[in-house]
């Protein structure tokens, strides 16, 4: 196997190589590369007399443990850890549903700017007229490309965004005293965090079934709604990839019904500037900026899920709302909203990913977004059907963003997984794409390549992935270990999962800053 690694192309791109690793040698931490005496400053004396008048029982018994090390083995350890990571800039990164799409620096420029980053959010409006101008220019141009009439960039995260527009859904209901409306149905291909936010808004979930090509059926969701429908949740295009065309009537069953109807746009990618969830006759939105409009994402940075609305909707959006000036006022912030469901995050949200998300739009302007659906389409679809000349893909008849390879014949006939083709990519400085995701479809491998890669990274992908293709059926077993090029072979996920290890112990029983001698 490892004759594979660093073969050439796209093999190692991502920095890695084999002779920079032990054989598992664990990852030292910081704390395990310490010494004691070891410096990386130094200070002059201390020429003030310490403060003693803490009590004694405030004060600390043992002595922090700190790492001590010189600047040169800080440095290292951290540069390895750095060399270490995977990320957009490393290499192809088809995670579907993640839109890991490449981010231009000249976002982190534009929001790295004095006046952006060095407000604070409690400074009068007056001060922050730029920031209120960012905040509104940002809103407007996402309700232009969703159809919406409003826009909250309040929500810190797609799932906060979804939790946010159903407790919207349910002010609305409850306003004009329909509290019968108990039920949100999401069909069962739908994202995970789709009937998690539902039961976190306190509804109750109705899963429908999806048919055999795994699309969703009119006359099931005729059958589920009801008076007790407050809403149903849809992606479109759904997460296999493909757009919906009867979402009018889908929308039309659901108002009928008198429920509202929900677009989950954590991915916008395939749609952007060629259709519009507010045309399709949805009532309330999510956006992800982390993902369609461009901030760095993965590995837990801060997200934004804007939620969009129509005019109905506006009176229970969260407050404050960003009130645009006039020739008699300037921008300012608005909590005249007596029906708003209130606060859902400190402060405006996560001012910096709007900025972001600002700049992106702005560079790329009305064509520019156009094209990013148009370029995302056709990669998905080159790749699809280059794929597909080895592997099974799922519906190949064509794709929006993204489509699903499945691995189900390959496990049956080589014992080999979609898990196990996933890990080997790593081996190929691939990041692997979502796996076992959506659950309808057997040994899942959803990618989405994005607008961001040329076609000379898509050939080299397929060639990989058919080498890998032939590998796994003239040496099944070697795929069970992939990857063996990492640090951190293959985990054991099921432990990881049911008994994650989440806290360090230090074996030498110090004091390591929890202050648990003083509780
Ligand atoms: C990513 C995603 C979400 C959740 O977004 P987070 O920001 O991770 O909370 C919801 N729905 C779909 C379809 C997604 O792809």
């Amino acid at each position: 196997m490892s004759n594979m690694i660093n073969s050439g192309g796209m093999r190692g791109q991502n920095g890695r190589n084999a002779s920079n690793y032990r054989t598992n040698k664990p990852i030292s931490l910081v704390f395990e590369k310490s010494s004691p005496g070891r410096h990386l400053f130094v200070l002059p004396d201390c020429d003030v007399t310490p403060d003693d008048s803490l009590p004694d029982n405030m004060k600390r018994k043992t002595k922090l443990n700190f790492p001590e090390l010189s600047e040169t083995e800080l440095s290292r350890h951290y540069n390895s850890l750095a060399k270490q990571v995977y990320g957009v800039n490393s290499g192809f990164y088809p995670l579907g549903s993640c839109t890991m799409k490449y981010n231009p620096a000249i976002n982190e420029k534009i929001a790295s700017l004095w006046g952006f980053k060095n407000v604070h959010p409690l400074q009068p409006a007056y001060t922050v007229q730029g920031c209120l101008e960012a905040l509104s220019l940002c809103s407007k141009y996402l309700c232009a490309i969703t159809g919406m009439d409003d826009m909250c960039l309040q929500p810190a995260a797609g799932a906060h965004g979804e939790l946010t527009g159903l407790l919207i859904i349910k002010a609305y209901h409850e306003s004009r005293g329909d509290q019968q409306r108990t039920k949100v149905i999401v069909p069962d291909s739908a994202h995970g965090t789709n009937p998690a936010s539902a039961s976190m808004a306190g509804y109750d979930l109705i899963s429908i079934p999806s048919d055999e090509n795994g699309r969703l059926d009119l006359d099931t969701l005729r059958n589920a709604v009801g008076d007790d429908t407050a809403a149903f949740m849809l992606t479109n295009p759904d997460t296999l990839g493909r757009f919906n065309p009867d979402i009018l009537h889908i929308t039309q069953i659901v108002h009928e019904a008198g429920g509202l109807v929900y677009y989950d746009g954590a991915n916008l990618n395939a749609i952007m500037g060629i259709t519009r969830p507010g045309d399709m006759g949805f009532d309330v939105i999510h956006l992800n900026l982390h993902k369609t409009f461009s901030t760095p994402h993965g590995g837990g940075g801060p997200g934004s899920g804007p939620v969009g609305c129509k005019k109905h909707l506006t009176p229970f959006l969260p407050i404050p709302h960003v009130v645009d000036a006039t020739d008699d006022s300037p921008f300012s912030f608005s909590y005249d909203f007596p029906q708003s469901i209130g606060k859902v995050k400190s402060f405006y949200g996560n001012f910096m990913v709007c900025v972001r998300a600002l700049t992106y739009m702005i560079t790329l302007g009305s064509d520019g977004i156009k094209e990013v659906s148009e370029t995302a389409v056709l990669n998905a679809n080159y790749l699809m059907r280059r794929l597909g000349e080895k592997y099974d893909v799922f519906q190949p008849d064509g794709c929006m963003h993204e489509f699903i390879i499945s691995m189900e014949n390959m496990k049956k006939d080589y014992g080999v997984s979609a898990m196990d083709i996933a890990k080997t990519m790593i081996d190929y400085g691939i990041h692997p794409p979502t796996m076992y995701f959506p659950l309808i479809v057997p040994e899942a491998l959803m990618f989405e390549p994005t607008e961001t890669e040329s076609k000379e990274t898509l050939d080299e992908v397929v060639e990989i992935m058919f080498e890998i293709y032939d590998n796994a059926i003239a040496n099944p077993e070697s795929m069970h270990n992939a990857p063996v090029s990492t640090y951190v072979r293959r985990l054991d996920e099921v432990t990881a999962a049911r008994s994650p290890v989440l806290k360090y112990e230090f074996g030498d029983g110090s004091d390591n800053g929890s202050g648990k001698e003083n509780d």
